[in-house]
């Protein structure tokens, strides 16, 4: 038959999981005889296909796998509208060292400041230089984690945890959590110290995490293992969402207060 040597190729490709000289070698080849680019030109201009294909793929998986509840960068950040966050210091973030050095990071201030977002932006960042992630609420954690000790499955769950190079645990002080729930997210952040890092977003200050977990010894076991190595990011404004809506409804805008 004519074509078993393309059948036999195609079977071959796939199951190297080159999935790109599949789609494309035929195509390039002829494209390379008109122009006459040898062999090995050839070949190389398909490889180079297949890596940055890989590489698109990888970062479309790992944000999958991060389970971001929307998608969204830090070009359509604002900065402008929030004075007290450090620029600089956000966008050195995002080039994701402090990843490699398992450092943490805090971001704190009131509802609508935009924490969420550049959570979201970070953790997208991140994703796009080839690093596991993964999103959670501080409320669906806790939720999480309470369900799979009930199930017995904490130690899977533990792992999997430990197992993304960035958690972002959002909006934790939203909800005051149980005595168990604040034990368990306590031994989340435990067993990720100087393992991994750990992105937090929370409406409170520092003073106010008792009120959260419950125990003063909780909270200062984990707040000093949180902060030993971390880079805070001061979210201190007015609401966006407030001040996009004003400004839609024409409203003069309400004078901030922000400490
Ligand atoms: P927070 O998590 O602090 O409550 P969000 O990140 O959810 O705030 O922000 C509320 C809304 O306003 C979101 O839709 C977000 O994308 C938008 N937003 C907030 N701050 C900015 C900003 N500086 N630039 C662009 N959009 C912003
Ligand atoms: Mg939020």
């Amino acid at each position: 038959m004519s074509d078993t040597p393309q059948v036999l190729l195609g079977h071959h490709l796939k199951a190297l999981k080159l999935p790109t000289f599949l789609r494309e070698h035929d195509k390039l080849a002829r494209q390379c005889a008109s122009e006459g680019v040898n062999h090995t030109a050839y070949l190389l201009r398909l490889a180079e296909l297949e890596l940055l294909d890989r590489e698109r793929r990888m970062v479309e998986r790992r944000i999958r796998e991060a389970r971001f509840p929307a998608v969204k960068s830090l070009d359509s950040f604002d900065f402008a509208a929030i004075a007290s966050l450090n620029k600089m210091l956000v966008l050195e973030l995002a080039r994701g060292a402090y990843v490699e050095q398992r450092e943490n990071v805090i971001a704190l201030g009131p509802s609508g400041t935009g924490k969420t977002h550049l959570a979201l932006g970070l953790g997208l960042a991140a994703c796009q230089k080839g690093l596991t992630v993964g999103f959670v609420t501080a409320a669906a954690l806790v939720h999480e984690l309470l369900e799979a000790r009930d199930e017995r499955r904490l130690l899977r769950l533990h792992k999997q945890l430990t197992g993304y190079k960035l958690l972002i645990v959002d909006e934790l002080g939203y909800v005051p959590l149980s005595n168990a729930g604040a034990e368990l997210l306590f031994e989340v952040f435990s067993r990720r110290y100087e393992r991994g890092s750990i992105l937090v977003t929370s409406n409170l200050p520092f003073e106010e995490w008792t009120s959260v977990f419950g125990s003063e010894r909780l909270t200062g076991a984990l707040l000093d293992r949180l902060t030993h190595h971390v880079h805070i990011l001061e979210m201190n404004g007015e609401s966006y969402r407030l001040k996009a809506s004003q400004r839609r409804q024409g409203k003069p805008e309400i004078p901030t207060n922000a400490n």
